[in-house]
C-alpha cells in the first residue's frame, strides 16, 4: 500500500487489506475501502463510514443493494429448496425460461452461472449450429469479434481479447476468432466469409470504458448478418437490464439479435445468473450431453431471476436510467474541466476520458472514495459510473458534484 493512501486509513481497515493481501491470490488491485454492510445505493465500510455506490458492481446491483423484494424472493426460496441440480426437474425450471424467453421476444433459455460461462455457451451454439444446421466443414468454424471486446476470462473468451494483460502468460489459446474493430459495419462485412458462424459484440463496451458505437450501427450489422445467415449475438451482460435506458440495449436500435447473452444484473446482485437465449433453431443443437452445469438454473437464482424480471417489466428502472442518466451526462459534460477530453455515455452510464497529463485515472478513483464516492476507472484514462438505477436524484447530484470538484482540485 502507498504511504500517501494508508495515511488516510484506520488501523482496523490496514489490518484487513494487509490478510486480504497476504492470503488472497493479487489478481485484483481494489481500492483501500472494506465494505461491510450495504442497502440501496448506499454502503458502509468496517469503520462505519458510509459511501455512495457509483459503481454498482459493474451493473450486476442495476436494483441497488439489498432490494426488499428480490431479498424476500431469495429467502423465501431458501425456505423451500436451494438446490436439486438438472437431474431431476425443478418447479421454478418452467416459469423462469418461459418468462425470460417472452421478456426478449425470443423461444429458448439455457440458464448458466457466470457471464464468462453464459458467453462460452453462447460460443458452443453457434459453432455447433454452424456444422449441423449452416453445413459448415468439421473445425472451420469462425466467429468474428470486435476490438477491445470484454467479454469474460475463461480460456476461450480471453484468446479472441486485445487486452495484452488478460493474455499474457495464458496460451495456448483456442483458434477460430477473427478481430475488427468496433462500431465499423463494413469491417464486418468484409470479416465475413463461408465459415463465419456469428458475429459477437457488446452493444455499447462497458470494460473498454463506456464505448458508444455510432448510431446504426446495430442495424446494419443486424442486416448484414442476415444477408450472410451470420448470427448476431449480442453480449448484453453489462447492457441489459435497463442500463441504457431500454431493457435491452438492442432495441435502442429496434434490432433483435439472433442470441442474448444475459448475466450481471439477471442474478439482481444476489446470486451468480446469466443465461442464453434464442430460438429453438440455434439452442435445439444442445442434446442431453452436450451442454450443462452443476449450479446452472438452481431454484435460488432462478427465484431472483423471475423477480428481477418483474421489476423490470414495471419499466420503472428503464425510465430512471433515461431520467437520471440525461441529467448525470448533461452535467458531467457542462462542468468542462480542462482534465476530461471526453464524457461518453447512454442511459445511467458514464465514461469520463481525462487527459493524459493528469496521470492515471486511478488517482482520482482514490480521491473520490476518500470523499465518500465509489467509482472505478478502466484502462488507465477512463473514470466509468454506474450507479444503481434506483439511485435517488440528489445522491446522484451530490456525487456529481463531488466528481467536478474533484476534476477541479487536478493539477497538470
Ligand atoms: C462482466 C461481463 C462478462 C463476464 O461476466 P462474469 O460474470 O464476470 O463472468 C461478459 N461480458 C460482458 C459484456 C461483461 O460486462
Amino acid at each position: 500500500m502507498e504511504k500517501a493512501v494508508s495515511d488516510r486509513l484506520t488501523a482496523t481497515t490496514i489490518a484487513a487489506i494487509e490478510l486480504e493481501d497476504r492470503y488472497g491470490a493479487p489478481n485484483y488491485h481494489s481500492l483501500p475501502a472494506v465494505i461491510a454492510t450495504a442497502e440501496g445505493a448506499w454502503v458502509t465500510d468496517i469503520d462505519g463510514k458510509r459511501y455512495l455506490d457509483m459503481l454498482s458492481a459493474y451493473s450486476a446491483l442495476n436494483f441497488g443493494h439489498r432490494h426488499p423484494a428480490l431479498v424476500n424472493a431469495a429467502v423465501e426460496q431458501l425456505g423451500r429448496m436451494s438446490l436439486i441440480s438438472r437431474a431431476v426437474h425443478s418447479d421454478l425450471f418452467g416459469p423462469f425460461v418461459s418468462e425470460l424467453a417472452e421478456l426478449c421476444g425470443m423461444e429458448m433459455v439455457l440458464p448458466m452461472n457466470s457471464g464468462a460461462e453464459g458467453v462460452e455457451t453462447a460460443l458452443k451454439a453457434a459453432r455447433k449450429w454452424g456444422y449441423d444446421v449452416k453445413g459448415i466443414a468439421e473445425d472451420r468454424a469462425k466467429i468474428v469479434v470486435c476490438e477491445r471486446n470484454f467479454h469474460g476470462r475463461t480460456t476461450t473468451i480471453v484468446s479472441f481479447s486485445t487486452e495484452e494483460s488478460s493474455r499474457a502468460g495464458f496460451g495456448p489459446f483456442t483458434p477460430g476468432f477473427v478481430t475488427i474493430p468496433f462500431g465499423d459495419a463494413d469491417a464486418l462485412e468484409a470479416a465475413i466469409d463461408q465459415d463465419t458462424v456469428a458475429f459477437l459484440v457488446e452493444p455499447v463496451q462497458g470494460e473498454a470504458g463506456v464505448i458508444v458505437p455510432p448510431e446504426g450501427y446495430l442495424r446494419s450489422v443486424r442486416q448484414i448478418c442476415t444477408r450472410n445467415n451470420v448470427l448476431l449475438i449480442a453480449d448484453e451482460i453489462q447492457t441489459g437490464f435497463g442500463r441504457t435506458g431500454e431493457t435491452f440495449a438492442c432495441q435502442r436500435e429496434d434490432v433483435t439479435p439472433d442470441v442474448y447473452i444475459l448475466g450481471k444484473a439477471l442474478g439482481g446482485g444476489i446470486v451468480a445468473l446469466s443465461a442464453v437465449v434464442s430460438s429453438a433453431e440455434i439452442l435445439g443443437v444442445m442434446t442431453p450431453g452436450t451442454h450443462g452445469s452443476t449450479f446452472g438454473g438452481n431454484p435460488l437464482a432462478l427465484a431472483v431471476g423471475r423477480e428481477v424480471m418483474r421489476l423490470v417489466r414495471t419499466g420503472e428502472y428503464q425510465e430512471r436510467s433515461r431520467v437520471l442518466g440525461a441529467r448525470l451526462l448533461e452535467r458531467l459534460r457542462s462542468a468542462a474541466s480542462p482534465h476530461v477530453s471526453e464524457v461518453r455515455g447512454v442511459g445511467l452510464w458514464a465514461g469520463i476520458e481525462l487527459t493524459p497529463d493528469v496521470g492515471p485515472a486511478r488517482g482520482v478513483c482514490e480521491e473520490l472514495l476518500a470523499r465518500g464516492v465509489i467509482c472505478k476507472d478502466t484502462h488507465m484514462t477512463t473514470i466509468r459510473l454506474a450507479p444503481p438505477l434506483m439511485i435517488d436524484e440528489h445522491d446522484l447530484d451530490w456525487a456529481v458534484d463531488e466528481v467536478v470538484d474533484a476534476l477541479g482540485a487536478l493539477g497538470g
